[in-house]
């Protein structure tokens, strides 16, 4: 039995392990079935205090330190977490396996909202992406729209002009209200960006002949274009928790509802603004009572 099962591999779980792992505790990280989760995607980090480099350099920077204080991996996705905190934890994986904890650290971060218009899904990976980072090679010297208005979508239609011909960014508000301004700026600096607001679209298809995707608008304007990149927010990964669990509306679990023995970091959480900084304190923080529950309660 482990003292601690953490679950997910991202800045929230890394840190969480480093602090569980150095404190002498029995820690076992269940990472999913990619290391990092987002992070892992980030071409050019550069809001991460004393970093600077790729998100996945400073993922294995990271995994190295948590490694070393004993921290063991697992690469596979949980499918159910029971028990309580006074008797331990069972958590089911994908791996076909069942591992044993005293007490669970939930970080399993965010995934993508997906774009659920006519036409989205059956495009996923033929034109229509979640990752600028994964799919903009394939976009070099072509046209491409970015959905959305977040950082996420203008961080993305920073990476995607850098390749491109040509990058829109349709977005359904009429200013980026929620983006930062060092990336509104450069968005405006860039020549070959251009932002349609007050937007939103209604369907995506494909011209079978040419594989050029045209983007219908609710105004029945058509984006003619080659790839689509969707970043319209995220959802927390809590779907392999039972149902008695309560969450928010985008799935997220607050420290208070959860059952004692039970902590959450990064993403997931319900109170954070999803950054790299906030997803290692809050890491800490739930290592922190992790360590001090075993000590006290147990
Ligand atoms: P976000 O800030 O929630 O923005 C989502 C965007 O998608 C909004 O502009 C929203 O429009 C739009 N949207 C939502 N549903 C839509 C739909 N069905 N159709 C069309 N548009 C839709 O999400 P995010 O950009 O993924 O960022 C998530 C969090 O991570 C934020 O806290 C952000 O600051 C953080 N983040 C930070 C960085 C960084 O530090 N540089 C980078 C990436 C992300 P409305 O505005 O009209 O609602």
């Amino acid at each position: 039995m482990y003292d601690v099962i953490i679950l997910g591999s991202g800045p929230a779980g890394l840190t969480a392990a480093l602090y569980t792992a150095r404190a002498g505790k029995k820690t076992l990280i269940i990472g999913g079935d990619k290391l990092g989760g987002q992070t892992a995607g980030i071409a050019v980090l550069e809001n991460y205090p004393g970093w600077k480099g790729t998100g996945m350099e400073l993922t294995h920077f990271m995994k190295d330190q948590a490694t070393s204080f004993g921290t063991e991996f697992a690469f596979a996705s949980a499918k159910s977490v029971v028990g309580d905190g006074e008797h331990g934890f069972t958590i089911s994986a994908d791996d076909g396996k069942e591992y044993k904890s005293k007490v669970v650290i939930i970080a399993t971060g965010a995934s993508p909202r997906k774009l659920t218009i006519e036409g989205a899904r059956e495009l996923f990976g033929k034109g229509v992406s979640y990752c600028a980072t994964c799919d903009g090679f394939f976009y070099n010297d072509r046209s491409v729209l970015v959905i959305g208005g977040g950082n996420s979508a203008l961080n993305d239609a920073l990476y995607l002009a850098d390749l491109a011909k040509s990058v829109k960014i349709v977005y359904r508000g009429s200013a980026f209200t929620r983006a930062e301004q060092v990336l509104i700026d450069r968005v405006k600096s860039k020549n070959n960006v251009e932002c349609i607001f007050n937007t939103e679209l209604k369907s995506i298809l494909q011209n079978p002949e040419t594989q050029e995707l045209i983007a219908k608008t609710m105004d029945n304007k058509e984006l003619v274009c080659d790839g689509v990149f969707v970043a319209i927010g995220h959802e927390a990964n809590t779907d392999f928790l039972s149902e008695d669990i309560k969450r928010d509306d985008m799935g997220r679990l607050a420290p208070a509802d959860l059952p004692p023995g039970m902590f959450v970091a990064g993403d997931v959480h319900s109170n954070i603004k999803m950054q790299i900084a906030t997803a290692v304190g809050t890491g800490c923080e739930a290592a922190i009572e992790a360590i001090g529950y075993i000590n006290t309660r147990l």
